[in-house]
């Protein structure tokens, strides 16, 4: 759909509100990147992209990786813990540890520990291979390990081989029976672990990860549990084992009331087993504190209604206060924050392929005279005199014509060229409706639901269910935008599809940067390629990203941002090929090349093909296993 009537005076999509300080448009009318709000060093996305396509031949889907964020973010998180304990008067510290299951890539991990360190940054790890993993990395001495999740034996002996080879490894204990295998392994070595308690709360987060807490929440001790676990550590006489209290409320916590609420109870809880002689020296809050997806800065889903200080103040302030009135000494807190500390240092692009040509496309004028159809005459009049005063009712009109034109060409009635006609005028027509509405103020469904069907779908080079799943699985909104052509007026009105044979694989829900939720404005196509990036991928996408259709992993680039602007790419890393993705559905490639050949040879004897062709076409198969999954070129 091409109409001015929609073009956006902002070119910068939100920018401003979503962009936490670290994105921007240059005078070029591209998108650029820096470490920290308002430095004048940028990096060009635009150049980046072009270099990697044109001479690192890294084609899109492309994602990019600026670890500096990450580091950015944890300094930034720190500083507002920091600032907390200082304007409260807390005498605890602040350790964040960062959750491996938000983005376990290594790249990640270490950036988070070495730059890190002198936070005495930590690790916290969910299931066995994440723990493997974790110790195998290098942590700071203060620094802790902790181990979350449903643990078996193995999961307990991991982590008493990580104790031994001195690091501060903290088993939190999920169930009782976990306890007693803990205490059970200690007595067999000796070993003294760090433990802690996992408990429910009563208070509950708000959001999509509600069911996180709460009475009936899926992980954690009751309190009769708990005091059952007190009782074995005292039997065990391993007391003094217990030094962390751990609670979590849920992802993506977009109200800043239910933290108030949450932090009161948890610190009760410390304050209670602290009074009991059990030397708990750490409150562990979990994570939970939200991204501001869509820049509005309130407490919709994909949202959040405070500031990273906010929420800090709030946790300091609020255990102070318990820890005050029960007269116990203040923990120290640890955060679990890894959404927040994640999500905007990697970018997704990608490039629109082509157009999906749909009945709404631009079609010239429809010529009609007196032998066509009665119905097809009825509908230029509508076309022809549709106008700001009666375009509701001459809406409905148009939408009965066009039930009734179908009806007759089921009949036999009409032709195929009547249909075509008909076809295309209901759809100026439409057009036609959803500019008088606009103009009109007038958001009712059917003129939001035209405009959809009216917009072009532009079909994106990418996998919605690899790199952006939570827009399927959760209707997650993820800000997008193009990145260049940025001081150009947008005047498409569009929807993202993508290349898997899924009808799920769209983007219908933007986020709310212009009055338009189900469309995004973008330019119309020209010969250039026109890239689009998908903003704050980096917490859980890609993880959670599947393998559908065996579309596999996007080209790759960890990039860093110049002092002093511009920008260098440190690593590149080609995506899955097609090879790759038969292994992981269980194919041989060697095997299915055998079968090939042997069907070819079979050709051969039949006559239908000559050696030479058989040779090139198994060669050439041969070859399309280091294919890139994603289209490449025309
Ligand atoms: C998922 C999870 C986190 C991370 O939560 P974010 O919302 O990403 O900060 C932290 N701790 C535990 C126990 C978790 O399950």
């Amino acid at each position: 759909m091409s109409t001015n009537d929609f073009a956006n005076d902002r070119e910068d999509y939100g920018i401003e509100d979503w962009g936490a300080g670290y994105f921007a448009v240059n005078e070029a009318g591209h998108l650029c990147i820096r470490t920290e709000e308002d430095s004048p060093d940028v990096a060009d996305i635009s150049e980046i992209v072009e270099e990697l396509v044109t001479s690192k031949k890294l084609g899109t889907p492309l994602l990019l990786r600026f670890p500096q964020l990450l580091t950015s973010q944890l300094t930034r998180l720190h500083s507002a813990y920091k600032q907390a304990c200082a304007e409260f008067d807390y005498q605890g510290k602040h350790f964040p540890v960062i959750p491996m299951k938000v983005n376990p890539r290594r790249e990640v991990i270490e950036t988070f520990l070495t730059e890190g360190a002198q936070f005495h940054c930590g690790v916290e790890c969910g299931s066995k291979s994440e723990l493997y993993a974790a110790l195998s990395l290098e942590q700071s001495p203060e620094s802790l390990l902790i181990c979350n999740g449903f643990k078996d034996s193995a999961f307990v002996d991991l982590a008493i081989i990580g104790t031994r080879i001195g690091k501060r490894v903290v088993i939190v204990i999920e169930k009782l029976n976990e306890l007693r295998m803990v205490v059970r392994r200690a007595q067999e070595t000796g070993v003294k672990p760090l433990i802690g308690l996992r408990a429910k709360l009563y208070s509950q987060g708000m959001g999509k990860w509600v069911s996180s807490g709460g009475e009936a929440a899926k992980f954690g001790l009751t309190t009769s549990e708990i005091l059952d676990c007190l009782r074995v550590l005292k039997e065990a006489g391993m007391e003094e084992c217990l030094s962390l209290m751990h609670f979590h409320i849920g992802s993506q916590i977009t109200d800043i009331r239910s933290i108030k609420g949450a932090m009161q109870e948890a610190a009760r809880v410390y304050a209670k087993i602290r009074a009991m002689e059990f030397p708990v020296a750490y409150l562990d809050i979990g994570g939970g504190m939200g991204v501001d997806y869509d820049g509005s800065n309130t407490n919709v889903e994909s949202s959040v209604n405070y500031s990273m200080q906010e929420f800090a103040n709030d946790v300091v302030y609020t255990i102070g206060q318990v820890c005050e009135n029960e007269s116990i000494p203040v923990p120290n807190i640890i955060t679990e924050s890894g959404r927040v500390l994640t999500a905007a240092h990697a970018l997704f692009i990608t490039s629109i392929w082509d157009e999906i040509e749909t009945f709404a496309d631009k079609r010239p004028e429809v010529e009609v005279d007196d032998d066509d159809p009665d119905v097809i005459r009825e509908m230029k009049q509508t076309y022809d005199e549709i106008d700001a005063e009666n375009y509701r009712e001459y809406y409905h009109d148009a939408l009965n014509d066009k039930d009734s034109m179908h009806f007759q060409f089921n009949l036999g009635l009409i032709t195929l060229e009547d249909r075509g006609k008909g076809e295309v005028l209901f759809w100026n027509i439409c057009n036609k409706a959803v500019h008088y509405a606009h103009l009109a103020e007038d958001e009712t469904e059917e003129f939001e639901d035209a405009k959809k069907k009216l917009a072009s779908k532009y079909l994106c080079n990418f996998s919605l269910f690899k790199s952006a799943p939570d827009h399927w699985a959760i209707d997650q909104l993820f800000p997008i935008m193009p990145i260049h052509r940025l001081n150009e007026p947008p005047t498409e009105i569009t929807t993202m599809v993508d290349v898997t044979c899924d009808s799920d694989g769209i983007i219908d829900h933007f986020i709310d940067a212009s009055e338009l939720k189900e469309v995004l404005p973008l330019h119309e196509l020209n010969d250039d390629p026109y890239y689009l990036a998908i903003f704050f991928v980096g917490a859980y996408q890609e993880v959670m990203g599947s393998y559908h259709n065996l579309f596999g992993q996007p080209n790759e680039a960890l990039l860093e941002i110049n002092e002093g602007g511009g920008y260098r790419i440190v690593r590149t890393k080609k995506g899955s090929n097609v090879g790759e993705m038969m292994q992981i559905a269980g194919y041989d490639t060697i095997i299915a090349l055998e079968h090939v050949r042997e069907l070819a040879d079979k050709q051969i004897a039949a006559g239908t093909l000559t050696a030479e062709e058989a040779e090139g076409l198994v060669s050439s198969y041969a070859r399309e296993v280091g294919r890139y999954t994603y289209l490449e070129n025309r």
